[in-house]
């Protein structure tokens, strides 16, 4: 950690600039500040977004990446190397730009460097499907920027990447690793922006596919969009939202489900996919266990995410604050509130915070920050309660915690969910047994970093 410390902090108070990467000149929009959410006095640095000039360049320009599969390969794992050589500079901008804590953001490293390896081990022989677009969100502005773009140029498309817009930085500094390693410039094109970019890129019909992660809305936009411009059958890749459960009951250890529970619904401030946001406990035990679960949650450092003892940093901008801070407000009102933490003055946060329901059907929306919300139920309605975990039409994480086997079968065989972790935290793949991924509206599928996933970037895609 000290070498960590060390290798960063040159980068403390270090400005970058993001701005389109073409094969061509650029002619971006005026730049503006990156906002640090966690200290508004800071920022990383300026981005430019793409112009309507830029993204025609890149469309014009866009060519599949010409190499054999070993090539491609070897150009892949050179951006693995990189990025593991560059970890300083790295971490300094997923602490400013995107507010990642330390944990957090060694574990972004690793996810990115374990995709590009995986997919180079994996390059495939047969042909591109040609020109892909990839739209990232923030939550993840390596790890997933990283993993649709490595799967789309290990099968030799030509990638056209639209990071989010709160991002940029990092995006910018990991297309120029790329670009270093040996991806031809033709071959990846870096185009920030906002939304109507993303649009712009998802309906000329000289793109042949979209891989998306983000909002349910927004695919669906984009799906729409792929009808009308598209040529018939061009893929869309999609990761969305989830309305993730958990379910306790009174057979559970409770100091392990505390714990998984913290981590799962307030890691990465809530920020996750997969995140925990309706827990539900056997009525037996909910006295006690609503005791430790507030002790533990008081013990939750809400931090400045370059800190080492942050548990909780901030959420990501003031729109995403004011947005669960409605939530709770309105939690409040109704007399809902049943566990709250102090926020700190300056940056966006959003503390911790615990709001009664009756079920998850309470949740209109997903909340994308660090709010749980708690029901408890009788040991009789179990069913009752899958069904309306079911009913929510998403399908991402979901969580068990139980010591009776015959539950743990009886449960998972119902639930319908990508991912299903029984007394362990509901965060992320498993390795080696569950890529992490969803069903319903959470996403189309494949898996990212699972074997059905690298096909549907070729022209001949693999049955899912
Ligand atoms: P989030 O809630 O994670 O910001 P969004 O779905 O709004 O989810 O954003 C995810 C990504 O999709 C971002 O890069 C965003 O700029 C992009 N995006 C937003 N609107 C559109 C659109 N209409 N078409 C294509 N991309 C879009």
């Amino acid at each position: 950690l000290d070498a960590i410390d060390a290798a960063r902090a040159p980068f403390a108070s270090h400005e970058w600039q993001a701005a389109p990467l073409l094969a061509g000149e650029a002619s971006p929009e005026t730049p503006g500040d990156v906002i640090n959410p966690a200290d508004p006095a800071d920022s990383p640095g300026t981005v430019a977004h793409a112009s309507a000039a830029d993204i025609e360049t890149a469309l014009a320009n866009a060519k599949p990446w010409e190499a054999t599969p070993e090539e491609r390969a070897r150009v892949l794992n050179k951006v693995a190397d990189l990025y593991e050589e560059n970890f300083g500079e790295i971490f300094a901008i997923l602490h400013r730009e995107a507010g990642k804590s330390q944990l957090d953001a060694v574990a972004e490293l690793r996810e990115a460097v374990d995709f590009l390896r995986y997919y180079a081990a994996n390059a495939p022989e047969t042909p591109p499907v040609g020109v892909f677009t990839c739209i990232s969100p923030w939550n993840f502005p390596l790890a997933i920027f990283t993993g649709q773009i490595s799967a789309a140029l290990a099968a030799g498309n030509a990638v056209l990447s639209k990071p989010a817009e709160q991002t940029p930085i990092l995006a910018h500094f990991a297309v120029t690793l790329m670009h270093e390693a040996g991806v031809p410039r033709a071959a990846l094109q870096l185009l920030p922006g906002g939304g109507e970019v993303g649009a712009a890129l998802t309906s000329d019909a000289r793109v042949d596919g979209v891989a998306f992660t983000g909002s349910t809305a927004t695919a669906m936009k984009i799906r729409a969009a792929m009808a009308e411009h598209l040529a018939p059958g061009a893929p869309l890749i999609a990761e969305t939202g989830g309305l993730n459960a958990m379910i306790v009951d009174s057979t559970a250890l409770p100091e392990q489900a505390v714990q998984a529970i913290i981590e799962s619904a307030f890691q990465s401030a809530g920020q996750r996919c997969s995140a925990l946001r309706c827990l539900y406990v056997q009525e037996d035990i909910a006295e006690d266990f609503l005791t430790m679960l507030r002790g533990a949650m008081d013990a939750v450092v809400i931090g400045k995410p370059w800190d080492l003892s942050t548990d909780c940093g901030p959420v990501i901008d003031e729109t995403a604050r004011r947005g669960i801070a409605e939530h709770i407000q309105a939690a409040r009102a109704d007399g809902r509130l049943m566990h709250e933490l102090k926020t700190p003055n300056a940056g966006t946060y959003v503390a911790p915070t615990l709001i009664r329901v009756n079920g998850i059907n309470d949740l209109e929306r997903e909340v994308f920050g660090p709010v749980l919300h708690y029901a408890t139920f009788d040991g009789e309605d179990l069913d009752a309660v899958i069904d309306a975990i079911n009913a929510t039409g998403y399908g991402l994480t979901f969580g068990l915690m139980t010591r009776i086997d015959d539950r743990v079968q009886h449960v998972t065989e119902r639930v319908h969910a990508g991912n299903i972790y029984v007394n362990r935290n509901q965060i992320g793949a498993i390795v080696g047994s569950q890529p992490f991924g969803g069903e319903g509206l959470s996403g189309t599928g494949p898996k990212a970093g699972g074997p059905h996933y690298l096909p549907r970037f070729t022209a001949r895609p693999a049955p899912d």
